[in-house]
């Protein structure tokens, strides 16, 4: 079975998201601690549109997802209501 065929459509762009690469700790940073490093990678990364859906829509809390931080995706939630 190729391994396509058992991700989840949803979760098939993680495969490509440059985090994997480069590990969680600046994605889930400490509580007032610097996303900068985390922002600038997701700069970079092209699963952005994907990874920012997915955590809206699976209303992901912590950390910085599609180059937003927990803030910014709360503020953008509340735009979009
Ligand atoms: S946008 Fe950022 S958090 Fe999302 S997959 Fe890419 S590097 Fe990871």
């Amino acid at each position: 079975m190729h391994i396509n065929t058992i991700i989840e459509p949803d979760i098939a762009w993680q495969e490509e998201a440059l985090c994997a690469q480069t590990g969680a700790e600046f994605f889930f940073p400490e509580p007032g601690s610097s996303v900068r490093e985390a922002k600038r990678i997701c700069g970079m990364c092209e699963m952005r549109p994907a990874c920012l859906e997915y955590a809206l829509n699976n209303d992901e809390r912590f950390g910085v997802w599609g180059g937003l931080s927990e803030k910014e995706r709360l503020s953008l939630r509340r735009l979009q209501e």
